[in-house]
């Protein structure tokens, strides 16, 4: 059996903080996925699908981004500036929930430190996880981690062939969410005007969705903890 055996068959799943890791000014959205993708065929991921997911302060984002990105199939998350890595890492502990290993994680971010690397450094032990990593800025505190691969962000993105793309297979445009209402559509002019509306306003200065990494390792914790008594009885 070959090292990359789980290459051949794990789904990948990538979690991008667009504030860490900006789209470079002038830059097309749209070969953001392409990049992504031939970095990893390069390593043998040929046939993985790949799920992205763009987190950030989407008001901050112009709307030709935006639908650059939803139309090749990036999914984009609404989050404040100070909660994305913490909605980032919520719903990495969800998909791991949902996808038991082998699988591929891959965070596009500067902020792999403290509580995450601490966790992800746990769950390297004991699953078939397989970890990548892109970055502006390399962080330094990661020192627990073993990634298959890491790259720096602008570096991925000006990978040789990297142009513009149509996407195969792609049958309609990925969804929009605001992780602060629990909305979601598929329109950006629906997701424009969901953003700008006062029920947004309100959600936002009623529930701030500021939540301590380690209160959802916590969490996932206490969930793993009783699955596994249940498992036992
Ligand atoms: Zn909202």
């Amino acid at each position: 059996m070959s090292g990359n055996d789980d290459a051949e068959t794990a789904k990948i799943e990538v979690w991008w903080d667009m504030k860490d890791c900006p789209i470079p000014e002038g830059y097309d959205a749209r070969p953001v996925r392409p990049s992504i993708e031939r970095a990893f065929n390069k390593l043998g991921y040929s046939t993985c699908p790949v799920s992205i997911t763009a987190y950030g302060d989407q008001n901050q984002t112009p709307c030709h981004v935006l639908r650059g990105l939803s139309s090749t199939g990036v999914a984009v998350a609404h989050t404040k500036s100070e909660s994305t890595r913490s909605v980032m890492y919520r719903d990495m502990v969800e998909w791991r929930g949902q996808n038991p290993p082998p699988g591929t994680m891959m965070i596009i971010s500067d902020q792999v430190g403290g509580d995450l690397s601490w966790d992800l450094a746990r769950l390297q032990q004991r699953t078939r996880y397989q970890l990548f990593l892109a970055y502006s800025i390399k962080p330094c505190n990661d020192l627990f981690l073993l990634y298959r691969a890491n790259w720096r962000w602008e570096q991925l993105l000006e990978e040789e062939g990297a142009a513009p793309l149509v996407v195969g297979g792609l049958s309609s445009a990925a969804m929009f969410y605001c992780k602060s209402c629990n909305f979601d559509c598929q329109s950006l002019e629906k997701f424009r005007k969901h953003l700008s509306s006062y029920k947004h306003g309100m959600e936002v200065s009623k529930h701030p969705i500021y939540i301590y990494i380690s209160q959802i390792l916590l969490f996932h914790n206490l969930i793993i903890n009783s699955f596994v008594k249940l498992r036992r009885l």
